[in-house]
């Protein structure tokens, strides 16, 4: 009987259950009252632990519920009114997200969730609570920085695939135009002002700014940066000694670091204000290195350099096709026992020139020279003696003529010049100077001296009646001159003028 008396009295007593249960309840249950003029606001209840979670006593927010407003995160308090006058005029749920600066002076996300009642006096009182989601908010946070990461290496990967993609069908002589795409889209990527790509010689005593990408706006320093000196550069040696020896990437996180010195001073000119620099191997050599640098202060991802090591890889690999390549196609187009251009690289620059000089009219000659009595000189000093004197009159081919004329070994023991806009006087000089040239020159071959004269022919374009469509004509001209220059007793050139002596 007492045991039931005692329970329909725990029944009764509604105001201490309603208390105990607000006091379980983690959330802060609020009967909130705002006056039909919208001028006063208090809280007519709210739990009691409003006092351990804001630090804002209950009784103060029962006389005016101000301080709770001034407890909301500015940036929010404009957003939590606004939603409680419209709550106050439609009468429709009170729902609205705001952070409140909690006891220990942090701020914590709430939700305030209460639906409204018009009193007759015209005021609106709201009863619902204040529920702290800041968890949800950590939860939320740490999803979208996850899904970002993830985005952040799923765009990576794409953006690696095809570079790469693009380096395995790069055609010959297609590098730079890929190396610059690289260097932008990295450049993009890693939202940077400069992406760079440097080549030391061999001794890393120069490096040499080969290809540069710069965002909007920043200057290019690629014109300033060609063939630079490293002596002097004391950090920067070292550096490039731990690019090359330790395989290490280059971090500059602020330019201060960079101890006082030109190194320093030059950044600072180039207003770069951080940095990553990654060595580049090419068959296993440092050859050179790939950069990016920023001008502003900026935050780096953590695994950057790990990144920026890939692009390196691609880099690399692309490089190394490249001279491989290029290697494989000099040795198609050149001669290996004189180095000089082979026939097959002679013939269509041939014909390059030959359109040319229709297009433009132009002045084309093309000079033929023939070593006199060579099949002597191979019977008197041997075949190695033979190849020494090709080797040394392919020499004074290059040095007597200029970069613009092409210089080829035509097959044997004959050559040829083409050269391409110069006058018939000047080309007659030239070929005079190889005769005199050849003519004067100490051919010692193990000791004996190989006495050497070679004879030319001598044709240009202008001479022919019609442009011909292809140089063969041109060529059977200089030939058949030729063979007068060595029946008039060789050591001589023939032109459109006859026999010269020289
Ligand atoms: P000419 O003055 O009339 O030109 O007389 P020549 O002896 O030079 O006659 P020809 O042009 O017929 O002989 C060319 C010789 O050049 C024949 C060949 O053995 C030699 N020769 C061709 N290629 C090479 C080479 O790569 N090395 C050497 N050592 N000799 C070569
Ligand atoms: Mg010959
Ligand atoms: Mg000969």
């Amino acid at each position: 009987m007492t045991g039931q008396s005692d329970q329909s009295q725990w029944r009764t007593d509604t105001d201490s259950l309603l208390r105990k249960l607000v006091s379980a309840i983690p959330d802060m249950l609020s009967t909130y009252w705002l006056s039909a003029d919208g001028e006063s606001h208090r809280f007519v209840f709210i739990s009691e632990h409003v006092q351990s979670v804001l630090g804002i006593a209950p009784e103060v927010l029962r006389e005016n519920a101000e301080a709770m407003f001034s407890a909301v995160h500015p940036e929010d308090l404009p957003g939590l009114k606004l939603s409680v006058a419209e709550s106050a005029i439609t009468l429709s749920r009170w729902r609205r997200q705001a952070r409140l600066r909690m006891k220990a002076g942090h701020y914590d996300w709430f939700e305030v969730n209460s639906m409204p009642e018009r009193q007759a006096d015209g005021s609106t009182v709201w009863y619902g609570q204040f529920h702290n989601i800041q968890r949800y908010k950590d939860l939320e946070r740490t999803l979208r920085e996850r899904e970002t990461e993830s985005a952040f290496q799923a765009d990576f990967q794409k953006l690696i695939a095809n570079l790469s993609t693009k380096f395995i069908n790069l055609g010959i002589g297609a590098i730079d135009q890929c190396i610059t795409e690289l260097l932008c889209a990295i450049g993009v990527f890693f939202e940077v002002d400069r992406a760079y790509l440097y080549e030391f010689s061999p001794d890393y005593h120069v490096m040499d700014n080969t290809y540069e990408w710069c965002s909007g706006g920043v200057p290019a320093l690629i014109d300033s940066q060609r063939n630079v000196p490293t002596d002097g550069l004391e950090w920067w040696q070292c550096k490039i000694n731990e690019m090359v020896s330790g395989n290490r990437v280059i971090f500059v996180e602020e330019i201060e670091q960079i101890p006082a010195g030109p190194e320093r001073t030059m950044l600072e000119q180039q207003g770069v204000s951080s940095m990553f620099c990654v060595p580049v191997r090419v068959r296993g050599l440092v050859t050179s290195f790939f950069g990016v640098s920023s001008l502003r202060k900026r935050a780096w991802r953590e695994d950057q350099a790990d990144l920026l090591i890939i692009v390196s890889g691609l880099l690399s690999g692309a490089l190394e096709r490249h001279r491989l390549e290029s290697e494989l196609l000099n040795q198609s187009i050149r001669d290996p026992l004189t180095a000089l251009h082979n026939r097959r690289y002679l013939m269509p620059r041939l014909n390059e020139m030959l359109s040319r000089a229709s297009r433009h009219g132009e002045h084309f000659t093309l000079a033929m020279f023939d070593l006199d009595r060579f099949k002597h000189i191979n019977d008197s000093n041997g075949h190695l003696g033979g190849d020494f004197c090709l080797r040394t009159f392919a020499d004074i081919l290059l040095e007597q003529t200029r970069e613009t004329d092409v210089v080829a070994r035509f097959g044997g023991e004959e050559f040829v010049v083409a050269f391409s806009g110069v006058s018939q006087a000047d080309v007659r000089d030239t070929v005079s100077r190889i005769i005199r040239s050849v003519r004067n020159h100490n051919f010692v071959f193990e000791s004996c001296v190989v006495p050497l004269t070679v004879s030319a022919g001598i044709a240009a374009i202008g001479e022919l009646n019609d442009i011909p469509a292809s140089p063969d004509p041109l060529i059977r001209l200089a030939d058949d001159r030729l063979y007068r220059a060595k029946q008039a007793g060789r050591d001589c050139l023939v032109d459109a003028s006859g026999v010269s002596r020289i």
